[in-house]
């Protein structure tokens, strides 16, 4: 299933990405404010547990999360949402999967993962910026499969229709969270309307 996310704080934000003229600081401020929204999100059905606590004037039942999370960023551009997702869980574990985008054939290439240790209940969420064909996706939760892994959420800045039903066909338990769901791909695969390389405007290169 897709969540596509509603507000006027991420309606402003979009804008300012969709924006060719906008400046690295101005993307990676408005991607951050937007992830932020994002993790909100993900983290919403966490199961909680009691908490005894003395507050300054009497007992107190409270709660408390204790699920062990991993973020896994997409690299490049995944790195972009993990600054919100790591501020509002600061125990979570972090994973690193680098794909890269062959321009001609778009197969996807990884060059680079590192595990963190997880166990049966462990919840990754993934962290990309763009889906487009959903090529990326859909080789991390395989890599991730392969380790072991089972519970997937992932979110995303825009999401193209053609990632989102690639992903839900290929693996319908996966929740993907995102803050657009944008027209269509065009014929490189870049998403319309879109904004452009993500990861060129993040790294401001
Ligand atoms: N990756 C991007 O950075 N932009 C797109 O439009 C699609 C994939």
């Amino acid at each position: 299933m897709i969540k596509v996310l509603k507000h006027p704080i991420i309606e402003h934000h979009l804008t300012i990405l969709r924006n060719k003229n906008t400046n690295n600081f101005d993307f990676r401020y408005s991607t951050n404010v937007i992830s932020h929204f994002l993790a909100i999100e993900a983290f919403s059905e966490l199961p909680l547990y009691q908490k005894k606590i003395d507050t300054p004037l009497e007992k107190h039942i409270g709660s408390e999360i204790l699920s062990d999370i991993v973020l896994v960023p997409v690299l490049r551009a995944g790195l972009a949402l993990l600054d919100a997702f790591q501020f509002m869980m600061p125990t979570a574990k972090i994973s690193f999967i680098g794909l890269s985008r062959d321009e001609k054939d778009f197969s996807i290439n990884e060059y680079y993962f590192s595990k963190a240790d997880f166990h049966e209940q462990t919840k990754f969420v993934i962290l990309e910026m763009m889906i487009a064909t959903g090529g990326s996706v859909c080789t991390a939760i395989n890599r991730l499969q392969l380790e072991g892994a089972s519970d997937f959420t992932v979110c995303t800045i825009i999401a193209a229709p053609e990632g989102v039903e690639r992903i839900i066909t290929e693996f319908p338990d996966v929740k993907i969270i995102s803050a657009a769901l944008d027209r269509e791909l065009n014929s490189n695969k870049y998403i319309l309307p879109g904004l452009g390389d993500a990861g060129d405007r993040w790294c401001g290169v």
